[in-house]
């Protein structure tokens, strides 16, 4: 089909291609006719996996000792910034707003401290045992021995990231002991691949965008046998790794004393880049919840690839520059142009709704949380501030009673950004209009 006829097809396109602000209600929302290929006991054994590590990650992290090794962030209430959001676009939430702060998870400070170490550890796991170092009754802590990075030191690791994968995937592989390369698109900030390098990670720099960092090193690992590629478009490891945050999240709902139930439906809204991150976790959370709960993606209105992909079905066979977008944004998590299929295809029809927002109102909303709770996030982790809100202004109601609804807007990193940078994020972020 053409361009034009694409526009005749999805009327909405016209507002997508012109950079606007738009909500799209997915019309295959919960269709029968769609099923995911991943049950529940695969979220289950990444989570037996992780609690596996558990001991070994205490002692080389101790920053997750609190936790006892386990990598997971903090379910917040923010009433001051909900009291901002509110008052300004003039909307009420019923229940406390609530935040999931992987803004903070130990290690890397993102989202990708769950997918990215996830399937780094599955590898180490893999090679350990093939090796025939450990089995899985063994306290893993003994990874930490001299023999396996030793072990690990004649494999290589490799990614194609903008930025935040890189960090969770090169930190925990040069712990581990791994040769690591992440191949960064052109929109990795500069303190990124400085904090990398200082890892002793190798750092490959495009000037082109996500899809081509990623597509270089895939050719490039293809060539070297001893060498496990990363794929964020395609693992099934990384989406696992991912999901696991759902249980967890129930039991820290519960610890909150929030029933989620019929009558208390629960809203999440998850800034989306290829779709893995937030992706898994829809994945997760219909898992824990079933249809309890509601997911939307949030994208820039410059990169919305999982939206078109989803709106037109056609997953990763067009980009957003196919249709005249830039994939130019200050969110540098979500600058991806191209989505995954495999994303798409697995929970596709998980997602009730997805939305695009404007860089500018990304920076009000930073600053708006940094002077009411004191909380510095990244450009990209603020895209869900914007969810309720565009939800509760849409006139048709989605098909779903939402005034019981508890929201959850998800916190995707910012917790490793460096002072100056996050100095300058803040002086962007307008003065309330
Ligand atoms: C990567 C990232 C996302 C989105 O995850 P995808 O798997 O790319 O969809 C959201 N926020 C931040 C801060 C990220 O780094």
């Amino acid at each position: 089909m053409t361009k034009k006829q694409w526009i005749e097809a999805f009327p909405l396109l016209n507002e997508i291609i012109d950079t606007k602000e738009i909500l799209w209600k997915n019309p295959d929302y919960r269709a029968e006719s769609h099923s995911s290929t991943l049950s529940k006991a695969d979220i289950e054994d990444a989570a037996e996996r992780l609690e596996r590590f558990s001991s070994y990650i205490a002692k080389v992290f101790p920053e997750t000792a609190e936790s006892a090794g386990l990598i997971e962030s903090p379910l917040i209430t923010i009433p001051k910034m909900q009291k901002v959001m509110e008052d300004n676009y003039h909307i009420k939430f019923k229940n406390p707003l609530l935040l999931k702060c992987d803004s903070h998870l130990p290690i890397s400070g993102s989202i990708k401290a769950r997918g990215g170490i996830y399937e780094v550890l599955k590898h180490a796991e893999e090679l350990a045992m093939e090796h025939g170092y450990i089995s899985v009754t063994d306290d893993y802590s003994i990874f930490d021995n001299p023999k396996f990075k030793e072990l690990f030191s004649n494999y290589r690791i490799s990614v194609g990231s903008t930025g935040n994968l890189g960090l969770s995937i090169g930190i925990m592989s040069a712990q581990l002991g791994f040769q690591v390369s992440v191949h960064m698109s052109a929109d990795a900030k500069q303190w990124k691949k400085d904090l990398l390098r200082s890892k002793g990670v190798h750092v490959v720099e495009y000037q082109s965008d996500f899809s081509n960092a990623v597509s270089e090193g895939r050719k490039q690992a293809e060539a070297d046998p001893a060498c496990h590629f990363i794929d964020d478009e395609d693992s099934k490891d990384l989406f696992l790794g991912y999901s696991v945050a759902a249980a967890r999240l129930k039991k820290q709902l519960k610890s909150m004393n929030i029933t989620i139930d019929r009558e208390h439906p629960l809203f999440v809204y998850l800034p989306c880049g290829v779709g893995g991150g937030p992706g898994g976790i829809t994945f997760g959370l219909h898992s824990e919840f079933g249809e309890n709960v509601h997911c939307i993606f949030a994208e820039p209105t410059n990169a919305p690839s999982f939206l078109l992909g989803q709106m037109t079905g056609l997953q990763d066979k067009i980009s957003v520059q196919d249709f005249g977008i830039s994939n130019k944004t200050e969110a540098d998590g979500l600058a991806v142009g191209r989505t995954s299929s495999f994303v798409g295809k697995e929970i596709g029809h998980l997602v009730k709704a997805c939305y695009t927002i404007e860089d500018a109102r990304l920076y009000s909303f930073l600053r708006d949380l940094s002077d009411t709770e004191n909380i510095l996030l990244e450009p990209s982790a603020l895209a869900g501030f914007y969810g309720p809100i565009k939800l509760m202004k849409d006139t048709e109601n989605l098909q779903v009673k939402i005034h019981n609804a508890y929201h959850l807007i998800w916190a995707t990193g910012g917790n490793m950004v460096p002072p100056e940078v996050q100095d300058s994020y803040y002086q962007k972020g307008a003065v309330n209009k």
